[in-house]
């Protein structure tokens, strides 16, 4: 008898790139870590959070994908930063092979239309319907997806829960069904090709956001300055700007506990991220017009 794995029945291996595009707060993230089934991407109850692309790979038998969560739209600010934000979503929609667009719910509107606009036709369109879990009355689901299948030919629709997992496993059939064949883009263990300077960055940011919440201005970035990695000690200098003086002293707190906190929760979980020790120096700065500033988006890799 031989050892070696029966025939698979012949099904081709697919990979590809997959672009999830959407208005900001219509669970992309929570979608791409749900994928993932590892947190890279930073989910938040406000908006525009994730402001550069992360991408998430998913590897199965027979198929690997990956995912690309664009930073979403903002339809309602006219700064150099959204204007940055949208080209990094049409920028991001070339280079892919299908592209999953997702809507909330019985909750459709212009902004989801700014981005429907957005899609071209050349690619395969999924369309998942999100927040799936709150509609009490299933009843309306049935007029609302009808109204949205109108819209264009989409390679599918499937209604999901992100958020409870409901039938995303479904959607990623959908996905696989459209990529081309092909061979395995990435190592089976890689996660995400996002390098950990970036993931750090994006660490300290959620947990700024989820710290200071309501308080914390939009234009508020966090760069990592220095990382460096010596055996398994990596050291890390972060700093976080903001308009301010008074929001400098606001992200400082009294006798500066709440950036300790911050720093702190920041370091543990790179730590667990990582597998390794972490030192992290974190400054706060403080810089006018930020958003305004378009020299100042080349530091966070637009252009
Ligand atoms: P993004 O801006 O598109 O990346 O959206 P996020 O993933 O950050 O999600 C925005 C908000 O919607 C967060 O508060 C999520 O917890 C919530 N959310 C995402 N998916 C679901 C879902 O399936 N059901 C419910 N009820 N909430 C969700
Ligand atoms: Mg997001």
């Amino acid at each position: 008898m031989s050892s070696q794995p029966a025939a698979d029945g012949g099904a081709p291996h697919r990979a590809g790139r997959v672009a999830l595009v959407g208005r900001p707060n219509v669970g992309k993230s929570t979608l791409l870590n749900r994928l993932v089934g590892c947190k890279l991407s930073i989910t938040s109850s406000r908006p525009q959070t994730t402001r550069q692309r992360v991408t998430g790979i998913v590897t199965r038998p027979g198929a690997q994908i990956a995912f690309v969560d664009t930073p979403g739209f903002q339809t309602e600010h006219r700064s150099a930063l959204n204007s940055a934000m949208n080209r990094g979503v049409a920028a991001g929609l070339q280079d892919v092979d299908a592209v999953v667009w997702l809507v909330e719910v019985l909750r459709y509107g212009e902004r989801d239309d700014a981005v429907a606009g957005l899609l071209g036709r050349d690619c395969p369109v999924i369309l998942a319907i999100n927040k799936t879990d709150r509609v009490k009355d299933r009843k309306l689901l049935l007029p609302f997806i009808a109204r949205l299948a109108a819209m264009r030919a989409f390679a599918a629709i499937v209604p999901i829960s992100a958020a409870k997992g409901w039938q995303v496993t479904d959607l990623l059939e959908a996905v696989v069904a459209v990529l081309p064949e092909g061979p395995p883009l990435y190592g089976e263990d890689e996660l995400t090709t996002d390098s950990e300077r970036f993931l750090a960055a994006e660490l300290l940011r959620e947990k700024l956001f989820r710290s200071l919440g309501e308080e914390l201005p939009y234009a508020s970035s966090v760069g990592i300055d220095r990382f460096r990695q010596e055996g398994n000690l990596r050291s890390i200098h972060a700093s976080i700007v903001v308009d301010k003086e008074s929001q400098k002293a606001i992200v400082i707190g009294k006798a500066g506990k709440q950036l300790k906190a911050i720093a702190s929760q920041a370091r543990r979980e790179m730590e667990r991220l990582f597998g390794g020790k972490v030192f992290l120096e974190v400054w706060v700065k403080v810089r006018r017009g930020w958003a305004d500033d378009a020299a100042a988006l080349k530091h966070m890799g637009f252009d």
